[in-house]
């Protein structure tokens, strides 16, 4: 739904819903989907996204502090190319 440019966030609160997040924009960001192997791309998918979190973001101490419920959270963000 992003226009081009448009930025994405994703704030998980689990490492699994977190996984999930890192092999979606994963997925974008490769773009092609064709085998291993082939000679040339075949599928002609392009990539959509730039990731802009290389590491998740995690919340400071003082924000833990204040809201213990951050503690877990984990946010990526990436932009639509
Ligand atoms: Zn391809």
């Amino acid at each position: 739904m992003l226009n081009r440019g448009g930025r994405g966030v994703v704030i998980s609160f689990h490492s699994l819903e977190d996984r999930i997040v890192k092999n979606s924009f994963r997925r974008l960001v490769q773009g092609c989907t064709c085998p291993k192997g082939l000679p040339y791309c075949v599928c002609g998918n392009m990539p959509l996204l730039r990731v802009l979190t290389g590491k998740p973001l995690m919340a400071g101490e003082a924000e833990v502090e204040a809201n213990p419920r951050a503690r877990s959270a984990r946010l990526r963000a990436a932009e639509r190319l």
